[in-house]
């Protein structure tokens, strides 16, 4: 039987040989390679400064913390996300205030954003979600009137582009993972772009223990934290940056194959839509199955005893036990995210999978489909 995994990064030999050469060098941590990356990564987005840290949780609490936000505030943020952007709103004691999303970017409905701004709120936490940026237009004119700070979660979106623009150069700060399921991989890790110093400067004290870069050994300016990214990781970074161009290269020719091979079924499924102005860099290909009769966690079951991994992508923040019991919410207070969190599902997608092979998969698809409707 065949067996199709959801992700699976993408390591090459030059990859493996950046790698050990650190293991051979003088430095595996605190080295040359951590500047080389965060040169490299900045180059790359076109912005002025780049932070390496350990995580993109570490580097989204680091962001939050260097724009000031803290208990009192109100930061306006989407339950359509990974955990991570939402509880980094609550590392610094600041409160997430949900804005349901659009129906078919899966982005925050930046016209449902206006009316649950107060006099708390301080920031805007966008999420590209899925490889995909949000409408930044919008965005950026309510950040001007109520005068918000933007801080972008682009963990999921690296390179993709709003009218030419890259996800996580438009606001405050952007953030970036690294995680083996993204679309470049250090194993762990995340990176924090910017164009603000001061923001960058506090970053990069915090993520090394609160030290000031001219610090004295042992001499802390602030209460800093261990989000140090190590060498080989970084090592690793800069390989992989290099190749990033034909890895979403051969991501965009997968989710073509898939678009195409879904076509003729769009009454059954959802497949994605990339917005006018927008390009995706497919973090995952995720549908929605449009057949509400359909019990989709049944489907994923039947999917994985034929050798084809999916999966739900993603839950709804709001509906997680400790939001629920913090702020309590419910169902049915973001029908948008919560449909999409019953119904979506993610198809592997990762280097390497041929046009064969989508046929494949989405034959299996249709047909699970097929039987569990009668
Ligand atoms: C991957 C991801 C993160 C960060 O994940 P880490 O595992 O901490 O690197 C944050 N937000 C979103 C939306 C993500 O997809």
């Amino acid at each position: 039987m065949k067996y199709y995994p959801i992700a699976k990064p993408y390591i090459t030999a030059k990859d493996k040989k950046s790698v050990l050469a650190v293991l051979d060098s003088d430095y595996l941590s605190l080295g040359p390679k951590i500047s080389e990356f965060e040169k490299k990564f900045a180059k790359k987005l076109g912005v002025k400064y780049a932070c390496a840290v350990s995580s993109g949780t570490a580097g989204l609490h680091l962001v939050m913390l260097a724009c000031g936000l803290g208990a009192g505030d109100e930061v306006v943020t989407t339950p359509f996300s990974f955990v991570a952007s939402a509880n980094s709103i609550l590392y610094v004691g600041a409160k997430p205030v949900f804005v349901d999303i659009d129906p078919l970017t899966y982005n925050i409905n930046f016209d449902k954003i206006e009316e649950k701004i107060t006099r708390k709120t301080k920031a805007i936490l966008v999420v590209h979600i899925f490889g995909q940026p949000c409408e930044m237009d919008q965005i950026m004119k309510l950040a001007k009137k109520y005068k918000l700070q933007i801080i972008e979660d682009a963990c999921e979106s690296v390179c993709a582009t709003y009218k030419g623009q890259p996800a996580g150069t438009f606001g405050q700060a952007g953030v970036f993972a690294f995680y083996p399921n993204k679309q470049m991989t250090t194993g762990e890790g995340g990176m924090i772009v910017t164009n603000n110093k001061k923001i960058y400067e506090i970053c990069q004290s915090l993520k090394n223990q609160g030290r000031a870069e001219n610090d004295q050994w042992l001499d802390h300016k602030y209460l800093g934290y261990n989000y140090r990214l190590d060498e080989m990781s970084c090592a690793l970074g800069i390989s992989q940056l290099a190749k990033l161009d034909f890895m979403i290269r051969e991501r965009r020719k997968i989710a073509a194959w898939y678009n195409k091979i879904l076509a003729p079924y769009s009454e059954l499924i959802q497949a994605p839509s990339v917005a006018a102005g927008n390009t995706h860099t497919w973090f995952v290909y995720v549908i929605k199955i449009k057949n509400k009769k359909i019990n989709r966690n049944l489907l994923i079951k039947k999917l994985k005893n034929i050798g084809v991994s999916t999966k739900p992508y993603l839950p709804s923040i709001h509906l997680f036990n400790f939001y629920k019991k913090l702020f309590g919410y419910k169902n049915g207070d973001f029908p948008i995210s919560e449909e999409m969190s019953e119904y979506s599902l993610a198809l592997p997608i990762y280097l390497g999978l041929t046009e064969q092979d989508c046929k494949y998969i989405i034959a299996k698809l249709l047909n699970e489909i097929n039987r569990l409707n009668h």
